[in-house]
């Protein structure tokens, strides 16, 4: 063990019982120092060097171990501890005649554990362990202990607090939802009592289940052996497992770690499922997008136009599209290489994109700098219009790219269907050809100009 030594307080009238508890916790590596009875732990507690732990006998001649405890959480005892005055030493009973009624009154006093004499070699060194030194396997793991039986509740909520578990307690399925609502908290397994006032187990689960959403926290039932007929109705609300009362440490712990293991499994999974489908998402996109401009590629130009055309006709809407193409465009990668001829590429795509509708019309690349603008329920006119602003935004302003300036022009060829013309099933090469004619009939006249035609 490292740091100091940590004191242990053993108080006990039998010296038998004194030297058993002493030679097991000073093998632990546990200092110890002891007291025949309540009066001179008292004394003990209040003196410099006051225990990390104090185990109490309960009956004892002068001041039985109920007093003694009760004594020793008065507020001016804690600030002889050194600590706040909510500090509270952990006090162990260790009793002969273990009583419901005496634990009931001992977690009252604030007792953190029972053990009954005659006690195993081993059993007080591992309870003291488990309190003073909580095993890091299980830290951070939040557990809820829901119970109106202060007994139940305290045994169910040690066994976990001694493994290391984080435990909020509630004494109804009420007090026990607020909790789960409120705290901000993850839980990592809730345990609770079927029979509670206020709001009952089944009903706990069923709210966590149901009103929560709280799919992946283990529940386990604890329940009494009266209670069993109807344990399987636990399951349809929700409950991942029971307990029948009276269980021991061992069962708990073994079925809780189970599920706790199980639903961080599950987490984790859900987890790993989100970023699987997100980087499925990523690479969908990715395999539709033309990696230097980030508009469409060819790809999805194919499939996406003829659901336009579809639709279009369906609908009886107009649809026209825009070919563009970069006047010259050798010329640039000839002046000043082909890195600025990209990022030209690039620009001209984002004035592009600056101009049209984003919700409805889009934009592929169709060759090395030639793209298509599909503009959906526009006339023929009005997509003229468009692309007369396309022109003038391209050739108005030299772009910026990196250190040079870059001045271009484009010619555009438009076309498209009016419903009202009436033209029977369009063809998607029809409509392709009729831009490429416009487009190069935009060239052939000196470039940086605007043809349009109706299909
Ligand atoms: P026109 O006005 O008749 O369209 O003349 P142009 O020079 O633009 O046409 P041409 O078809 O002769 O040349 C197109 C050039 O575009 C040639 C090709 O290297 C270049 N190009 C195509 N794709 C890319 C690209 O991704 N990056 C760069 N930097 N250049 C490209
Ligand atoms: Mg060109
Ligand atoms: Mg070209």
């Amino acid at each position: 063990m490292s740091g100091p030594l940590r004191r242990i307080l053993v108080v006990d009238d039998s010296q038998t019982i004194r030297m058993q508890i002493r030679e097991e916790l000073e093998q632990g590596g546990y200092e110890v120092v002891e007291a025949k009875n309540g009066l001179e732990a008292l004394i003990f507690a209040a003196s410099p060097t006051p225990p990390d732990l104090i185990t109490l006998d309960i009956e004892m001649p002068k001041m039985d171990g109920f007093e003694t405890c009760r004594k020793l959480r008065e507020t001016h005892y804690a600030r002889f501890f050194n600590k706040s005055e909510d500090y509270r030493v952990s006090i162990i009973f260790i009793t002969g005649n273990d009583t419901l009624e005496d634990r009931n009154k001992g977690f009252e006093l604030g007792a953190v554990d029972f053990i009954t004499k005659p006690f195993q070699k081993g059993e007080v060194l591992t309870a003291v362990n488990k309190i003073l030194n909580p095993p890091e396997a299980q830290s951070g793991i939040k557990a809820l202990v829901a119970d109106d039986n202060i007994v139940a509740r305290k045994i169910a909520s040690l066994c976990l607090s001694r493994e290391g578990i984080e435990v909020f307690e509630a004494e109804d399925g009420e007090q026990a939802y607020d909790i789960i609502r409120n705290s901000g908290q993850r839980m990592d397994i809730v345990l609770t009592d079927l029979v509670m006032p206020n709001m009952d187990g089944m009903q706990l689960c069923r709210k966590i289940r149901q009103d929560l959403g709280k799919q992946d926290i283990p529940i386990i039932v604890l329940t009494a052996m009266s209670d069993l007929s109807g344990i399987l109705d636990v399951f349809k609300v929700g409950a991942s497992d029971y307990l029948v009362k009276p269980f021991s440490k061992e069962e708990l712990l073994a079925r809780i770690n189970v599920h706790i293991e199980r639903s961080q499994v599950n987490r984790q999974l859900r987890k790993t499922i989100k970023l699987l489908k997100e980087a499925n998402e990523k690479i969908e996109k990715l395999s539709i997008l033309d990696p230097l401009t980030g508009c469409y590629n060819r790809g999805y130009l194919n499939k996406q136009i003829l659901m336009e055309l579809k639709r279009s006709t369906r609908y009886e809407k107009p649809c026209s599209i825009i070919l563009t193409d970069i006047d010259h465009f050798k010329q640039v990668n000839d002046t000043f290489g082909h890195q600025v001829g990209d990022a030209v590429l690039i620009q001209f795509v984002k004035n592009l994109q600056d101009i049209v509708r984003s919700e409805s019309d889009w934009i592929a690349r169709y060759g090395g700098e030639e793209f298509l603008i599909v503009l959906p329920e526009t006339t023929v006119s009005n997509a003229e219009i468009v692309a007369e602003k396309l022109r003038i935004a391209v050739s108005s302003q030299p772009l910026r790219c990196g250190d040079h300036q870059v001045s271009i022009t484009a010619s555009f060829g438009v076309t498209g269907f009016d419903p009202d013309a009436k033209i029977p099933a369009i063809t998607l090469e029809q409509m392709l050809k009729a831009a490429d004619e416009n487009l190069y009939r935009a060239k052939h006249d000196g470039r940086n100009r605007v043809v349009s035609s109706f299909l």
